[in-house]
C-alpha cells in the first residue's frame, strides 16, 4: 500500500541562478498541457498501486503559480483517492510572489492544510542575489492572508551562507521569520549545485565558501528556533510539537512513495525510478500512452538498510541500534569519537557529529 505522494509542478514564474531542480517558465496554456497530462499520469498510478495516501506534497518548481482553478482540476483528480482516506497531510510549497486571496481559497477548499513557504530570506539585497521574486515585505502579509484562509501550519523555508550574507544579518532573517509565527522552520546551508549560475560563479572565484561561517550560522540557527519553541526534529528542519513534517519523516524513515509530473522520483519496493526530467517529453510521453519512467534501478534491503541510516542518523529520533549489526565496529569507533551517542537503543548524532552529518552518514553508504 503506498501512503506518500510527491507532484512535481515544473512552473516557476523565473528561473532563480543557484536552482538545479527541473524547472522552467510557462504561461497559462502550458500549465493547462501540464495538468491535462498529470492527471492521465495519475489516473494510471491509480489503477496500477494500491493507494491509501497518509500524506500528500506538491512541490517543484512554483505549484502556487498554477491558477485557482487549475489547482482545484488536479486536486479534485486526486480527491477521488482521498474521499475513503483523507490524507492527514496535504503540503503546498508557495512562493510569496504568487498567493491570492482566490487561489489561498482554493487551496483550503481543495483539503490543502500545509503551507510551505518559501521566503529564503528577510533581506532585499540576499532576496534580489537569489534572483526571488519577492520582497521582505511581502512574507509576513502572506503569512496573515493563509491564517485568514484557515492555515495554521506554516513552514517558512530559509538559506544561508549566502554569498556575502554576515551572521548578523542571517540573525534578523530568522528573527523575521519567527515574529511570523510559524510553526515550522527548514533552514539550509547553500549548496553549490553543478550546471548553475551560482555554480560557475563559485568555480570562477566570484564567490567563496566559508565553512567556519557556515558551522557558526548552523549553530546560532540551532539556538534562536529552540530557544523559540522549535524543536530540531531533524538537521535542517524545526517544528513546534506536533507541526513535523509527516511527508518528510515518510522519506527519512524509508517509506515507499510515489512521484508524479517531469523528474519526480518514486520507490515502491524493490523499485526506484526517475520520471523523464523534461516537461515536453513528459507530455508526449503521456500523449503517446508511453512510460513516461526512465533511470530504472533495482534497490535491494541492504541499500535500503544503509539509506535509513543516512536520513535517520539525520533525524533527532535517530536509527534502531538494529539497523547498524552489519557494521557494529563502525558505529563503536563513532561513538568513542564523540559522534554518535545511544540511548534507549537508538542511536543519534551529537551536536559535533551533527556538524559532520554527511560525512559521518557516508561511511555507512
Ligand atoms: S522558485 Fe524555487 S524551484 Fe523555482 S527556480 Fe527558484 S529555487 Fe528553483
Amino acid at each position: 500500500m503506498i501512503r506518500h505522494l510527491y507532484v512535481h509542478v515544473p512552473f516557476c514564474a523565473k528561473v532563480c541562478p543557484y536552482c538545479a531542480f527541473h524547472v522552467h517558465l510557462g504561461g497559462a496554456a502550458a500549465q493547462r498541457d501540464f495538468v491535462a497530462a498529470l492527471r492521465t499520469e495519475w489516473q494510471r498510478a491509480r489503477e496500477e498501486f494500491p493507494l491509501a495516501l497518509d500524506t500528500i506534497y506538491f512541490g517543484g518548481g512554483t505549484p502556487s503559480i498554477l491558477s485557482a482553478e487549475l489547482f482545484a482540476e488536479l486536486a479534485c483528480e486526486i480527491a477521488v483517492e482521498r474521499a475513503n482516506h483523507p490524507p492527514q497531510e496535504f503540503t503546498l510549497e508557495v512562493n510569496p510572489a504568487t498567493v491570492t486571496e482566490e487561489k489561498a481559497a482554493a487551496w483550503r477548499a481543495a483539503g490543502v492544510n500545509r503551507i510551505s513557504l518559501g521566503a529564503q530570506s528577510f533581506d532585499a539585497g540576499m532576496l534580489q542575489l537569489l534572483g526571488r521574486q519577492h520582497e521582505p515585505a511581502d512574507i509576513a502579509p502572506t503569512c496573515a492572508l493563509l491564517r485568514q484562509h484557515g492555515f495554521t501550519n506554516i513552514n517558512i523555508d530559509l538559506m544561508f551562507a549566502l554569498p556575502g550574507q554576515c551572521e548578523s544579518a542571517w540573525e534578523e532573517t530568522v528573527q523575521s521569520a519567527l515574529a511570523c509565527r510559524p510553526n515550522h522552520v527548514s533552514a539550509y546551508a547553500l549548496t553549490y549545485e553543478e550546471d548553475t549560475p551560482f555554480f560557475q560563479r563559485l568555480q570562477r572565484g566570484e564567490y567563496q565558501q566559508d565553512e567556519p561561517r557556515e558551522i557558526a550560522m548552523f549553530e546560532r540557527t540551532r539556538e534562536l528556533l529552540g530557544a523559540a519553541g522549535l524543536i530540531d526534529y531533524e538537521i535542517s528542519n524545526f517544528a513546534r510539537p506536533g507541526f513535523e513534517s509527516q511527508h518528510n519523516l515518510a522519506y527519512w524513515r524509508g517509506a515507499d512513495y510515489l512521484g508524479l509530473g517531469p523528474s519526480a522520483c518514486s520507490t515502491i519496493g524493490a523499485l526506484r525510478w526517475k520520471n523523464v526530467p523534461n516537461t515536453a517529453a513528459y507530455q508526449e510521453r503521456i500523449a503517446r500512452n508511453e512510460s513516461v519512467r526512465e533511470e530504472r534501478e533495482e534497490i535491494d534491503a541492504a541499500t535500503r538498510a544503509k539509506e535509513r541510516i543516512m536520513f535517520g542518523l539525520r533525524m533527532r529520533e535517530g536509527v534502531a541500534r538494529e539497523e547498524f549489526l552489519t557494521d557494529p565496529a563502525r558505529l563503536e569507533k563513532l561513538k568513542s569519537d564523540g559522534f554518535a551517542l545511544e540511548e534507549a537503543g537508538q542511536i543519534r548524532l551529537t551536536p559535533r557529529g551533527q556538524l559532520v552529518a554527511d560525512s559521518v552518514a557516508a561511511i555507512f553508504v
